[in-house]
């Protein structure tokens, strides 16, 4: 591989991951210039480019070394990962962080009249999918001799046709499978978007680019799970009402005017703040409960 100064990044050309991937990388302030036939967009304000490509390509092309990093689903990169370990290999990519969405899970499903008791009772069947590997894995993790059929595409289909008793495929609210009479009988592995990146950091330039993009990474991962959390309750009760709270910044308790025994908290919480949490916090005593995004944040 030449050496390059500009880090490189695969996205998805299209599909579920393609606008959420460039959207979180527009939020870590990065611009790009798209290539009129838009496969390649060179960035401006660093010296970080796209490469707009298929999602089952993104994990050779950071193996080959063509880009740095890749924006893909778990299932994508992990196949690809059992793939390389089932020929005895080392994987030479790695899953860098996760980024919250895409969320799906990789799941055997089997027809509704099957009795599904566990991972013995596929044994000796059929199960189609498109992630050979992580299948073939887990039936031998459960000590399952199943046959692995491979399918590009359409796989919920396979059994209906005949060519396949189970599959094996990524399921996210299960109406697919619910309208080609399957259900869900294990979850192999939970799915959502990765930063993919070599094992080792590249030692130039790249190298503290990549340091750079991870840090904003972090910072809008951490700024899209906060919320502001703003509420009123009694002097009494408001510490244990601070309890019921997700963990996160330490809150700031203000006296309120005129209101002797009330005081007014705020606080930035990490992690989803549910109605549940809001009744909770209602019931130990807190009134005028708001819940705000939060926009940016430097401590
Ligand atoms: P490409 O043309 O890039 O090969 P694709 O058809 O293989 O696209 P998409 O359907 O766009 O891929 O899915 C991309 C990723 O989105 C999946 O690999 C998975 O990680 C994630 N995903 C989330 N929910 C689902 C779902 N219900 N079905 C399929 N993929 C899902
Ligand atoms: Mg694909």
């Amino acid at each position: 591989m030449k050496p390059r100064d500009r880090l490189r990044i695969a996205v998805q050309k299209s599909g579920r991951l393609g606008d959420p991937s460039q959207d979180l990388l527009a939020r870590c302030g990065l611009k790009f210039r798209q290539s009129r036939d838009k496969l390649f967009c060179f960035g401006e304000s660093l010296a970080i480019d796209l490469l707009l490509v298929r999602d089952d390509d993104i994990p050779g092309l950071i193996a080959d070394g063509v880009c740095d990093l890749g924006i893909v689903g778990r299932n994508v990169l992990a196949e690809q990962q059992a793939a390389v370990a089932a020929r005895g290999e080392t994987p030479a990519v790695d899953e860098l962080r996760p980024l919250g969405f895409g969320r799906c899970r990789l799941s055997i499903a089997v027809p509704q009249e099957l009795d599904y008791a566990g991972p013995s009772s596929l044994a000796g069947l059929r199960v189609a999918t498109t992630y050979p590997a992580l299948t073939a894995a887990w039936f031998a993790a459960n000590g399952v001799d199943a046959k692995v059929v491979l399918l590009k595409g359409s796989v919920e289909i396979a059994p209906k046709l005949g060519t396949a008793d189970a599959i094996c495929d990524l399921v996210s609210t299960g109406s697919t499978l619910v309208a080609n009479q399957l259900r869900e009988a294990a979850a192999i592995l939970d799915s959502e978007a990765v930063l993919a990146g070599a094992g080792v950091a590249p030692n130039d330039e790249r190298g503290e680019l990549l340091e750079l993009l991870l840090r904003r990474i972090d910072g809008v991962i951490q700024v899209r799970e906060s919320k502001l959390v703003m509420l009123h309750a009694p002097r009494a009760s408001i510490a244990g009402i601070a309890r019921l709270l997700p963990p996160g910044q330490r809150p700031t308790i203000t006296p309120i005017e005129g209101s002797p025994d009330e005081v007014a908290l705020q606080a930035v919480c990490h992690g989803a703040i549910t109605w549940q949490h809001l009744e909770d916090m209602k019931r130990a005593g807190a009134s005028g409960m708001l819940v705000l995004p939060v926009e940016k944040m430097l401590a």
